[in-house]
């Protein structure tokens, strides 16, 4: 009599165990099917410069551009190994967080400082579009991996002058609050309507490829912010109108940097 208990429970537990192993191979078989998704659209997107460039490359080899073709022909094979260098250095990026083989150690810096450099760096940029570039806010220190930060800063307020309209305005903040710094770069650009809000997370997903292309982009931009954000345990706020603008808001604890000093 004392047994049926004892087995109703091992019953029990067996089937617990047997939910949690279905659970893990969905997450398995999640997991599998977007890393093939990935290798896919990474061949995709490696072939379609090489062929580029192989192709202008082969027309020049034989012969038939003229010689005041040749710096134009050049230019787009240059224009296209940019291309690669940038989706090659990204994919790399991706890869090291992933796996959290990152080069780079925490330490204590100050989010303020790292926005100014970074803002100096893609001045020309936004100068070239006419976008005025302002930063504002106070200093404040955070825990964090310099490189990972830096990355983050720069492909948000890349991404803010590249889909701004001419003359249009990038401001990027830094504010102290209690147990919280938070960055928040915002732009009047062209927006993003709410459904694709989520998606532009996603690796290689762009609202406009052919814009997106056009603008040296590689698609993998927020996804580096995406997974740097998650490697800070910083919180991401995404809100945007389109044709009114974005704004992207990176909440970094103040604990955390506290926690693991
Ligand atoms: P990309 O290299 O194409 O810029 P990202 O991953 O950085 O890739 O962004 C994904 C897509 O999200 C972009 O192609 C663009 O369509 C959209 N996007 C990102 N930032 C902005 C922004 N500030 N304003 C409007 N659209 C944006």
């Amino acid at each position: 009599p004392e047994l049926s208990p004892l087995i109703s429970r091992i019953a029990q537990q067996n089937s617990i165990i047997a939910k949690q192993m279905d659970e893990l191979k969905i997450e398995h078989e999640a997991r599998e099917k977007m890393r093939r998704e990935f290798t896919a659209n990474v061949s995709h997107e490696l072939k379609t410069p090489l062929t580029s460039i192989s192709g202008f490359a082969e027309i020049m080899k034989g012969g038939l551009v003229k010689s005041e073709d040749i710096p134009r022909f050049s230019g787009y094979i240059y224009d296209e190994a940019q291309r690669l260098i940038s989706l090659v250095g990204d994919i790399i990026k991706l890869s090291q967080l992933d796996d959290n083989e990152l080069p780079v150690k925490k330490v204590r810096l100050d989010l303020y400082d790292a926005c100014a450099s970074v803002v100096a760096s893609l001045k020309p940029a936004a100068d070239a579009k006419g976008v005025r570039f302002v930063l504002s806010g106070e200093h404040a220190e955070i825990f964090g991996a310099e490189q990972i930060v830096d990355e983050i800063i720069h492909n948000l307020c890349d991404n803010a002058i590249k889909y701004n309209k001419d003359n249009g305005s990038v401001f990027v903040s830094v504010t102290k609050r209690e147990g919280e710094v938070e960055l928040s770069v915002s732009d009047t650009g062209i927006g993003i309507p709410k459904s694709e809000q989520t998606r532009v997370f996603e690796r290689f997903y762009r609202v406009n490829k052919s814009n997106s292309k056009q603008l040296g982009g590689t698609g993998l931009g927020l996804s580096i912010v995406k997974h740097g954000a998650a490697y800070h345990n910083a919180k991401i706020i995404l809100e945007s109108v389109p044709d009114v603008g974005t704004t992207v808001k990176i909440v970094f604890k103040t604990e955390t940097a506290k926690g693991q000093q």
